[in-house]
């Protein structure tokens, strides 16, 4: 039998590893010159706009809100389908969430319907990008400009993805970055956030710690609840010498991904991500599908457990925002995003990852399609 594959390995070389130990003997712990080189490297990336690290991309929602001033009385329009970061944050800020649905290909939201859901309260919009193919950008940006509206990338699935030439990170407004172990690049747990000049930067660099502002005889003020976001000198050692690799882990996800294109056939057909396009840049992250459950007899828990059996993680991605208790409770219920709801119910991540190679691909494609056959409906 085929070894055991994981959902996600990050990939940590020793000379990475060597420097993680340099730092901890350096006594330069947290908010030292490593932090100082990543946001330089990271800021190289995004075509010199302005970049701070937080300790998640979590956090880096949570103070592009602030930064925006988006508080209790304004709406922030989002995706249906996306991870909870959003939901949260939004709410944890004290705005109302205003869900849309997406594509069920792509993911992406549904722009008209984000436009149909802008109100005189609406203060911004904030759109997840999926792996494999980005919403038209040129778009969304028109809409945000038409409507003045401040738009929060949560870019967190797709370091590497490029517009029509341009990473994203490299335009539009505020753009939030995860290096958590599952995502592309990763800096054990942190975040970043793309900024617009330095004076947001600046705004960033207290929202971050505490929320201190410096009088000018030096003595620390605060005029505002900041959080303690910032990231221990450890993680960014890290993340700098994996944004330096990025290219190469990229191009091995994008390897894997052409190959689950060319191996992946099952009887009933599932729904495939969109396909790459060898100019896009597109980052893989996720390789996600959608189970045909209508005609299977087995349900998707049982199809997980048969994975999980034969030694394939999986995972899954996401629930349906709107359906969540906290979602419920803004008012979400069933029947409205239908797309998004049955990606939530229908949805399971394969194993995706540099550490894998074409046969392990090639193998989870053969058990999936025999656990597809062996559940299929008379
Ligand atoms: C992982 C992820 C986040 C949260 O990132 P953290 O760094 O763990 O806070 C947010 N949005 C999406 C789409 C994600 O995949």
């Amino acid at each position: 039998m085929a070894t055991a594959l994981k959902f996600a390995a990050p990939e940590l070389d020793e000379t990475t590893i060597a420097g993680v130990v340099d730092v901890l003997r350096s006594g330069q712990l947290t908010s030292g010159p490593w932090v100082q080189a990543f946001e330089r490297e990271l800021s190289n990336f995004c075509a010199g706009r302005p970049v701070r690290t937080l300790t998640s991309a979590t956090a880096a929602i949570e103070v592009a809100l602030q930064l925006c001033g988006v508080g209790p009385g304004d709406e922030v329009i989002t995706g249906a389908q996306s991870f909870f970061t959003v939901l949260n944050m939004i709410v944890k800020v004290g705005a109302k969430p205003v869900f849309v649905d997406c594509d069920l290909v792509t993911r992406n939201i549904d722009l008209a319907q984000v436009e149909a859901a802008i109100t005189p309260a609406t203060r911004a919009i904030i759109p997840t990008h999926y792996p494999g193919a980005l919403l038209d950008m040129d778009a969304l940006f028109a809409l945000a400009r038409r409507q003045k509206l401040r738009v929060i990338e949560d870019a967190a699935l797709v370091i590497g993805s490029r517009w029509k030439g341009w990473n994203i990170g490299a335009f539009g407004d505020l753009v939030s970055f995860s290096f958590h172990p599952n995502k592309n690049i990763t800096a054990i747990e942190g975040g970043a956030l793309v900024l617009n000049d330095e004076s947001e930067a600046r705004q960033v660099e207290s929202l971050r710690f505490h929320g201190i502002t410096y009088l000018p005889d030096r003595t620390r003020d605060v005029a505002y609840p900041g959080g303690k976001f910032n990231l221990p000198d450890v993680n960014a050692r890290i993340g700098l010498a994996q944004l330096a690799r990025l290219p190469q882990f990229l191009a091995k996800r994008r390897a894997l991904v052409d190959r689950y294109f060319s191996s992946f056939v099952t009887d009933p057909e599932c729904v495939l991500p969109p396909k790459p396009n060898p100019d896009d840049g597109y980052s893989w992250n996720m390789f996600c599908i959608l189970l045909p459950l209508d005609r299977l007899t087995i349900d998707r828990k049982q199809f997980r457990d048969a994975l999980a059996a034969r030694g394939i993680a999986t995972g899954m991605s996401y629930e349906a925002l709107h359906l969540s208790t906290l979602g419920r409770k803004m008012g979400g219920h069933e029947g409205v995003h239908s797309n998004a709801e049955r990606i939530a119910r229908e949805t399971v991540t394969l194993p995706l990852h540099t550490a894998m190679s074409e046969a392990d691909v090639d193998h989870v494609c053969t058990v999936v399609a025999e656990i597809i056959a062996g559940g299929k409906a008379q």
